[in-house]
């Protein structure tokens, strides 16, 4: 098992690896669900992640997916799964979120509607806040991407939110 993260934000998406992910079906392009089985680092099940599509039967098993190469010695090889956390793909079979959409120059996407919803909620309390008062705690939302909690694209990506979750 292998964890990559280039910042803060990305640790704590972690936490939306709990809940089941929306991707796109490989098969039809419908929407696929991988189901996470309550995923944490320390002790993951993986026989228990699949991704399933209602719409066409897709169904495959994390344990289906050939392992990769960790790293090798002269005398050893390691194998073993690598989850790949904080790009708009799921960190198991690396399938395009369902909840993704292109935002000037960044890609804006939540695994969930949880991820999505707590997007919305902090972006949301940016807007209330009094002129120049930041948020002071270290709250997952205070980590957010800039571009993302910027005055300037607040009110584009609450809108860009919003036709995610009904997409
Ligand atoms: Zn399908």
């Amino acid at each position: 098992m292998e964890l990559r993260s280039k910042d803060s934000y990305e640790t704590s998406l972690r936490e939306f690896l709990k809940f089941d992910i929306l991707v796109i079906c490989p098969n039809c392009s419908n929407r696929a669900i991988v189901k996470s089985d309550n995923f944490s680092f320390g002790k993951p099940n993986e026989g228990a992640i699949k991704v399933i599509c209602v719409n066409c039967g897709y169904n495959k098993r994390l344990l289906e997916k050939p392992t990769s190469v960790l790293y090798a010695t002269n005398s050893k090889t390691v194998t073993g799964r690598y989850y790949v956390i904080g790009g708009a793909f799921d960190p198991f079979f690396y399938l395009p979120l369902w909840l993704k959409t292109d935002f000037e120059d960044n890609t804006l996407w939540a695994y969930n509607m949880e991820h999505l919803n707590f997007l919305r909620g902090h972006i949301e309390a940016k807007l209330r806040e009094r002129n120049g008062q930041e948020l002071s705690n270290k709250s997952l939302g205070s980590r957010l991407p800039k571009w993302m909690t910027s005055k300037r694209n607040r009110e584009l990506i609450l809108k860009k939110l919003s036709e995610l979750q009904n997409k």
